[in-house]
């Protein structure tokens, strides 16, 4: 029967051999439970709660067929009948509930950060500092052979089928493109050399596991970097992966190495999809459309309109494994969405740590983290509906507390409403969303715009208090501090007050970025920014003219002139999250705003803002000084040491340690401290 709410996303797919029961697909993530210490228990169920809300299809991280594919010491490898038993684990667990799941082949080629990498050529990649040895004609066979051992070995382990990474920069793309293939034997030179390794890797698992068995390739369409394939190449090797075999294929977009963002929150949504609508065109097996599809009505408009056959999305169900279920229910606005901020996945994937979700701390600590319904329900009440106050309360009432909510401000968000005012951060409005609606379903009393006493709090019946009273902005002892030139974050991004059009922003954490951004944004530009202009300004052509569909940025038109400036020596943004501060910085950089490190701030006055820099004195006549130079805890609600009796107390989030406001603590905080209750 066709959904009356998304007709395309939640229609079956038949494959001819298989069928799956949806169009969403949960794209591969890496989580680091496959690595080194073999969590598979933990990975089983991770994939067990993703399957049972509903995806169609999972596709697990990437799992290396040799070890020269590593990409990281002891990386997950499958290449020995002895890893079979760990993946059963997996498949089983996703099959119980109803699921399918292909595991992918990942070959980091140059990409690998160990030292037996390989590559087409001897070519090291500036992301990592180890220099690749160029495989040989046997290395070849022996790369092609560990591709189709790994691949009958998943099918012995009960996967569905494989997916084969053929993009983001990995081995089979850097076969694929002259940037990283400089060979001149047989897998070097044209195009038809050059993809005879991905296509000779596609013909061997064929010929290994049978034709009843789904074999993904995921494609590079748009490598995004020089020396990248053109449309023409893209599409020859499409069809030719096609007529090697391959069941659906997906698409891959920039290279790990590329200077343009694909995946970060400013990219817009489904950015991308044009580029495999233009792809379905030319074949005839469906097509996957991947990056920055992270909610229902974004996907069912891209089916419908022809842009792919499926949607892959991978951190969305880190952020909630019940995206499906919620959607096929009528229930998208109770989806936690991805923000895609990266700051708990990538981040932590690229850091060697275990991946898991700001706005969903259980994501790969399922065993770990667990919301049961207490044994002796408490009252409890929270102060402050920011991110540590609204997910406390959240999983408190989940686990069958009595909870009150309070805030002194009129919404929920806390913070989260001055990021939302970013450009290219409106994705923090879907959290408040969410918290929102989940608080009312929970019956959550929310009391809002009202300061609350500790006398109320003590009077009130409460058996545990939960302080998430936030932070109060710093206000540096600079002289000339309290001049009217002076604004502070809030000032500008809450209270929408005027800024000139010279400004010198004090402190260059995350907060200064932002500003930045906030500042130099042209008015003229609609937020969200539309795709077509976000392309064109990172110099992307999605029609793949020039090579790697790269095109020459279009000069943007900051309607400010802005300082941004720092005390220590360090590189401005180094602060910033791993995979998104480059970004960041790139668009400071493009919109000309100055970055000044070892600054020292003399004083504020009508000229403007006298500083210090390298022993030279320097004033930088603004109109407006920005201050973001951090925060103090807010916690005044705390009892004093040594008081006994009355409620318990707790102090969570900014309001326990300013230093290091972080959306992604808090939210973690109050969900541990609430199901510990
Ligand atoms: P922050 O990252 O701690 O940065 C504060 C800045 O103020 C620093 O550049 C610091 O540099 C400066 N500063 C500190 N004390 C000062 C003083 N007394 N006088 C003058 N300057 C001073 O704080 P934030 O920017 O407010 O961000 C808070 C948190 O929000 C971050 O930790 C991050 O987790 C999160 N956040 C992240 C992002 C992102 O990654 N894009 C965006 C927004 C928020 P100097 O001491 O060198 O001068
Ligand atoms: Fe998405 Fe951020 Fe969660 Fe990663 S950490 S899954 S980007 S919300």
């Amino acid at each position: 029967m066709t959904h009356p709410l998304y007709p395309h996303l939640l229609a079956p797919l038949d494959l001819g051999f298989t069928t799956l029961k949806n169009r969403v697909i949960m794209g591969s993530m890496h989580t680091g439970l496959e690595d080194r210490f073999y969590n598979y228990g933990k990975l089983a169920a991770f994939y067990r709660e993703r399957a049972r809300g509903g995806a169609g299809l999972i596709v697990t991280g990437g799992i290396s067929p040799n070890r020269q594919g590593w990409l990281l010491p002891f990386g997950g490898t499958l290449n020995f009948l002895g890893d079979v038993p760990n993946h059963r684990r997996v498949t089983r667990a996703v099959h119980e509930e109803g699921c399918k799941i292909l595991l992918q082949i990942l070959h980091a080629g140059r990409y690998g950060y160990q030292p037996f990498v390989v590559s087409a050529s001897s070519i090291k990649s500036p992301i990592s500092k180890f220099k690749p040895k160029a495989l040989d004609a046997a290395g070849i066979e022996v790369t092609i052979a560990s591709y189709a051992r790994c691949a009958k070995l998943a099918k012995m382990a009960g996967y569905d089928g494989v997916e084969v990474m053929g993009s983001e920069g990995y081995l089979l793309n850097q076969f694929l493109c002259a940037r990283t293939n400089k060979r001149t034997d047989d897998w070097g030179g044209s195009i038809e050399n050059r993809m005879r390794l991905p296509l000779e890797v596609v013909r061997r698992i064929r010929a290994e596991v049978g034709p009843d068995f789904i074999l993904m390739y995921r494609h590079s369409v748009l490598d995004l970097v020089e020396g990248g394939n053109t449309w023409d190449e893209v599409v020859a090797v499409a069809k030719a992966l096609e007529a090697a075999g391959v069941t659906i294929l997906n698409t891959g977009y920039g290279w790990h190495e590329a200077r343009v963002p694909t995946i970060v929150t400013s990219v817009p949504r489904a950015a991308f999809a044009q580029v495999a609508r233009r792809l379905r065109a030319e074949v005839k097996i469906p097509v996957v459309a991947s990056n920055r599809i992270n909610m229902p009505g974004d996907a069912e408009s891209l089916l419908a309109q022809g842009d792919a056959d499926l949607v892959s999305m991978a951190r969305p169900f880190l952020a909630d494994a019940d995206w499906v279920a919620k959607a096929a229910g009528g229930r998208a606005d109770e989806i936690n969405t991805c923000i895609a901020c990266n700051q708990a996945c990538l981040d932590h994937t690229f850091s060697n740590k275990r991946a898991s979700c700001l706005v969903n701390p259980r994501a790969c600590h399922e065993t770990e983290l667990r919301y049961r319904k207490s044994a002796r329900p408490r009252r409890v009440a929270v102060v402050g509906a920011g991110p540590a106050g609204l997910s406390a309360a959240l999983v408190a009432a989940e686990c069958g507390h009595q909870v009150t909510l309070f805030d002194a401000s009129e919404r929920i968000g806390g913070q989260f409403n001055v990021a939302m005012r970013v450009p290219g951060k409106e994705e923090f409005a879907e959290t408040i969303r969410y918290f929102g609606r989940k608080l009312a379903l929970a019956k959550v009393d929310v009391r809002l715009g009202r300061r609350v006493s500790r006398e109320e709090l003590l009077a009130g019946g409460y058996d545990e208090v939960i302080v998430a009273t936030g932070i109060t902005v710093r206000h540096p002892n600079i002289p000339g501090i309290g001049h009217p030139k002076v604004l502070s974050y809030l000032d500008v991004l809450r209270d929408g007050k005027q800024v000139g059009r010279r400004v010198a922003i004090i402190g260059a954490g995350g907060i200064g970025f932002d500003m930045g951004e906030f500042l130099v944004h042209d008015p003229k530009v609609p937020l969200p920014v539309p795709a077509a202009h976000w392309m064109a300004e990172w110099g992307v052509d999605p029609a793949s003219s020039a090579p790697g569909g790269l095109a020459s940025p279009v000069k943007p038109h900051p309607p400010r002139e802005v300082w941004l400036l720092q005390r220590k020596t360090t590189r401005p943004g180094s602060s910033l999250g791993k995979t998104s501060g480059w970004v960041h910085r790139a668009t400071l950089v493009r919109n000309g705003v100055q970055m000044l490190a070892g600054v020292q701030y003399e004083r504020i006055d009508d000229a403007g803002l006298h500083i210090t820099v390298g022993g030279e004195a320097r004033l930088l006549a603004v109109d407006n000084v920005v201050i973001c130079a951090g925060q103090e805890s807010l916690a005044e609600l705390m009892p004093a040491e040594g008081t006994t009796g009355g409620p318990r107390f707790h102090k969570i989030g900014g309001a326990a340690l300013a230093a290091e406001l972080d959306a992604k603590r808090a939210i973690r905080e109050g969900a541990e401290l609430a199901a510990r209750l």
